[in-house]
């Protein structure tokens, strides 16, 4: 299999992948739920089948992977240098998915969210989970 990672991002990557528990949507869900909310899991009927779903809050949240999302202008997204053309086509279609998919539920009256592995890292952490619960509580109140 190609190497698509430079080092640095290959052993964030295994961090992530040796230890179950903190998958970065798992993260997402202790915090939310330690803090009283509710939610359901990658609700299939909705597109995109979103990570998090608060109905009571009118909001979706996607907890998105830095290279397979395109997280423009993180350290973590570089375009690998094997097959560059398939890799490519890769994340664009998924990039193009996901706009789509956002569009769909906007369209459906859902607030959408939308968190980067990279801001779950431990120093950015609290800030993000703080900004998030922000965010959720003003979709609560105005919709
Ligand atoms: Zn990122």
């Amino acid at each position: 299999m190609a190497d698509v990672h430079t080092p640095k991002q290959r052993s964030y990557n295994m961090s992530r992948i040796h230890n179950k528990d903190t998958k970065p949507e798992e993260l997402v869900r202790k915090y939310l739920f330690a803090h009283g909310f509710r939610y359901r899991k990658n609700d299939s009927k909705l597109p995109g089948k979103p990570d998090i779903v608060l109905p009571k809050y009118k909001t979706v949240i996607f907890v998105n992977g830095c290279f397979w999302h395109k997280h423009e202008g993180c350290k973590y997204f570089v375009w690998p240098k094997n097959n560059a053309d398939f890799w490519k086509n890769k994340i664009e279609s998924n990039v193009a998915r996901d706009i789509k998919n956002y569009q769909l539920l906007q369209n459906l009256g859902w607030n959408i969210l939308t968190v980067w592995e990279c801001e779950l890292k431990k120093e950015s952490f609290s800030k993000t989970m703080s900004c998030l619960e922000q965010q959720l509580i003003k979709n609560g109140v105005t919709k």
